[in-house]
């Protein structure tokens, strides 16, 4: 079970013309960054996203339908947020396996050791 989601960081109201139906003031930018979920671990990347919506014509606007000052203007926004650094966070379970590894290594060797005693 491998999932990565998005977070919000940022969301913000831009003055752009929307490239579908030219209203000035129904643009939404979010921003996102990238998240990876397992069982195991959660891990934050570097990745971020942008997501463009207009509340006018309720329309997702791709970025191939950007127009360059919608890129500054985004550019822009990446440039001021304050990103996440890359962390990897281990959850209980994985804990609970490198403990129970650790545990059987010292067990085995234990009894290696005893062994090669015993043998002596
Ligand atoms: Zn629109």
């Amino acid at each position: 079970m491998n999932s990565s989601k998005f977070f919000t960081l940022k969301e913000a109201r831009i003055g752009n013309n929307c490239p579908e139906c030219y209203s000035n003031d129904s643009l939404e930018l979010t921003l996102k960054q990238k998240l990876i979920e397992t069982k195991f671990y959660k891990a934050i990347t570097e990745e971020t996203a942008s997501e463009l919506l207009c509340h006018n014509c309720e329309m997702q606007i791709f970025p191939v339908r950007w127009t360059d000052d919608i890129e500054r203007v985004v550019d822009y926004h990446l440039r001021g947020l304050n990103i996440k650094t890359k962390s990897t966070k281990l959850k209980p379970i994985a804990w609970a396996l490198i403990t129970l590894g650790i545990l059987l290594l010292v067990m085995v060797s234990l009894w290696a050791i005893g062994g090669i005693s015993v043998a002596l």
